[in-house]
């Protein structure tokens, strides 16, 4: 079996180098166990947060605010 690459994150390109690979978490699958999530040395700095926890994050948060008031 040929072990597979980890893929940048931020460019999608596969890490070949392990020293090179900054493991940067663990991402939930809806229907799994999920998968970590990689990026290159260099490219680490240029992922930012999950887009999907940030808009659900927001619209808790407006919710919550239109809801004292
Ligand atoms: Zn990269």
């Amino acid at each position: 079996m040929t072990p597979v690459l980890p893929v940048c994150r931020a460019c999608d390109q596969p890490i070949t180098d392990p020293d090179d690979a900054v493991c940067l978490g663990h991402e939930m699958g809806s229907s799994g166990p999920g998968w970590d999530l990689w990026a290159h040395r260099a490219h680490a700095h240029l992922v930012g947060p999950d887009p999907d926890a940030t808009r659900i994050l927001a619209r808790v948060l407006a919710a919550k605010a239109l809801w004292r008031a």
